[in-house]
């Protein structure tokens, strides 16, 4: 007869909580007594598992009243389990007693199943948990696993031990497109074994999605973790053959300390530094600071306030002449944009990068153009010979299929003829980019608006892509001229020639001094730029500049 007492304790001990493994100790040893229990062991086998990928075979001890047990259990129980495994239950006797009787046979099973019940819902409950907090791919946490994590070291006032990491693969859409989405996948989770055999006890990573990732690592441990940041080497298949890869990321780091109130802070703190460092500061890593915090609540300033400052008409186009380097004549200038915010003109490079992360720029660039036609519409009026200008877009436009009409509709709208008007791209490396660039090109050419590359020599562009794709100016950058060194000398009379070739027009940016011009001079450079003859000036100055048309020999003195 079952012992009823013994079998509600049983019963009430395994339902204190989910983890039957820690109680059935308890549990057993409520019915040990009446039921001269020794030992009771389980078998757990799960050949096709779905908690890893191996499967899982363990044997654990429930309870153990003595050392001395028979070697053949007095009761054997097995269930299948929904996983295609079996759970096993041994039950031993204490050493010497007889056998259990049929009726005692009767209540174990009760007992078992209960049992077996019990444990299934607790490996049940502990699967979805774990699915919820686990990245599908590649096994690492995902946000909700790293959080719950961060949480309990918190808790445990240990979480300034460690520094926390947002990193983002660096270009991997290249990988993506050259692999393939499948086998990009497969480097994701390759990435991530690597990023597993790097932890140490007590680190943690986790994958957000994508190939942004989060990570715990020990303050010590910084140099080494970035050293593992900056190149990571392993492979991507193509048919069957293996190409290596070396993949590297850019991160974000939050130097954890006693001022951390929250988890989400690991996450928004290093994303954060990671932004900057992917978008601002260009770098492979960036480490959050006060610094870098005031300037993202600059940033918002800026993009929140951009629409008003529209309105208000804050935004001013400079110009800076171009200038002929035989004849001082001014040939073209370049319009710059300035924000004349509360009295101050404030340069672009504080605004156009953020306003390039969201979209904004293409805004701004119309509005420039826009307000360069109507100076030039002006000066036509005032009987004041204007000379082309150039107008800077951003690389953001070449998305905008309608790009070339609302050009030509903004030159239309002052009817402008369109040798008047040039734009200016920088260089691209992304493949995609470069088919839209040059298919705005053929646009342009079509309206014949003149088009320069800016920076050229600072990007990737090569000199091949050049002779598949001609424009009219090349814009050298001014770090050519900042190093005259042998070398940069021979590139640039190549390029300088190479161009002349092809009838591009060559026009060298930042001219600093005399010595420069001549440099340029004796390489037949034609056309400069810089603060030499003018820095960028209101439309009103560059007025009398056009009025007069030319530069005395100032600049030879
Ligand atoms: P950028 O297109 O390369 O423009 C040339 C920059 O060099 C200008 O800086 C100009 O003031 C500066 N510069 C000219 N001569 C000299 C010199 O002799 N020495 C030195 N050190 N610098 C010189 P600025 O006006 O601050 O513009 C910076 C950048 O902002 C521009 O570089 C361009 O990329 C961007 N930008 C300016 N206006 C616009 C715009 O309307 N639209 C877009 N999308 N970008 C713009
Ligand atoms: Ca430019
Ligand atoms: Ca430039």
């Amino acid at each position: 007869m079952i012992d009823e007492k013994g079998f509600e304790k049983f019963i009430q001990i395994l339902t204190e909580n989910e983890n039957t493994f820690t109680l059935s100790d308890r549990a057993f040893a409520a019915i040990a007594e009446t039921y001269c229990l020794g030992k009771v062991i389980l078998q757990f086998t799960a050949p096709v598992s779905i908690y890893t990928k191996n499967g899982d075979r363990k044997e654990e001890i429930l309870f153990q009243a003595e050392d001395k047990i028979k070697e053949a259990p007095d009761y054997c129980k097995e269930f299948a389990t929904g996983e295609g495994g079996t759970v096993v239950y041994l039950i031993y006797r204490v050493y010497g007693t007889a056998p259990f009787s049929e009726e005692e046979k009767r209540s174990l099973e009760l007992i078992t199943d209960v049992l077996f019940f019990h444990s299934g819902r607790w490996r049940l409950i502990n699967h979805v948990k774990k699915l919820a907090l686990t990245d599908g791919m590649t096994g690492l946490p995902n946000s909700g696993g790293f959080l719950t994590y961060v949480d309990t070291l918190l808790q445990k006032k240990e979480l300034t031990k460690y520094n926390s990491y947002y990193f983002n693969l660096t270009r991997f859409s290249l990988i993506n497109k050259r692999f393939g989405v499948k086998e990009a996948d497969i480097i994701i989770d390759r990435y991530a074994g690597e990023l597993k055999k790097f932890l140490v006890e007590g680190e943690c990573a986790g994958r957000l999605g994508g190939d942004n990732f989060v990570a715990l690592i020990f303050k010590e441990r910084t140099e080494e973790f970035l050293k593992f940041l900056s190149g990571v080497k392993t492979y991507g298949m193509m048919g069957n053959q293996k190409v290596p890869l070396t993949i590297s990321a850019v991160a974000g780091i939050y130097e954890i300390d006693e001022s951390v109130t929250n988890c989400g802070m690991t996450i928004g703190e290093s994303a954060m530094a990671l932004n900057i460092a992917k978008h601002i500061a260009k770098k492979p890593y960036v480490f959050a600071s006060e610094e870098i915090r005031e300037r993202v609540i600059k940033e918002k300033q800026i993009a929140s306030g951009f629409e008003e400052a529209i309105q208000k008409r804050e935004f001013k186009a400079y110009y800076q002449p171009k200038v002929c380097i035989d004849t001082y004549e001014i040939v073209g200038a370049e319009a710059l944009v300035r924000w004349e915010h509360e009295g101050k003109p404030v340069p672009p490079m504080e605004f156009i990068p953020i306003l390039e992360q969201n979209g904004m720029v293409c805004e701004l660039d119309f509005y420039i153009l826009e307000q360069v036609c109507m100076d030039i519409r002006e000066w036509l009026a005032k009987g004041i010979k204007p000379v082309r200008i150039s107008v800077n877009l951003s690389r953001k436009h070449l998305a905008d299929p309608h790009l070339s009409e609302n050009i030509m509709q903004i030159l239309n709208k002052y009817q402008l003829e369109s040798k008047y008007i040039e734009v200016e791209l920088t260089e691209t490396v992304d493949e995609a980019e470069t088919d839209l660039l040059i298919n705005f090109r053929k646009k342009m050419k079509e309206h014949n608006i003149a088009m320069s590359i800016d920076d050229f020599g600072t990007g990737y562009s090569s000199l091949n892509m050049l002779r598949s794709f001609p424009v009219d100016v090349l814009k050298l950058d001014k770090t050519f001229i900042d190093s005259m060194g042998e070398n940069d000398r021979i590139v640039l009379l190549n390029i300088i020639r190479m161009a002349s070739e092809l009838h591009m027009e060559v026009v060298a940016e930042g001219v600093e001094t005399k010595q420069q011009m001549d440099y340029l001079r004796e390489m037949e450079c034609k056309i400069v730029q810089g603060f030499l003859f003018d820095r960028p000036m209101p439309k009103e100055a560059f007025e009398d500049k056009l009025k007069i048309g030319k530069y005395e020999m100032k600049a030879g003195a």
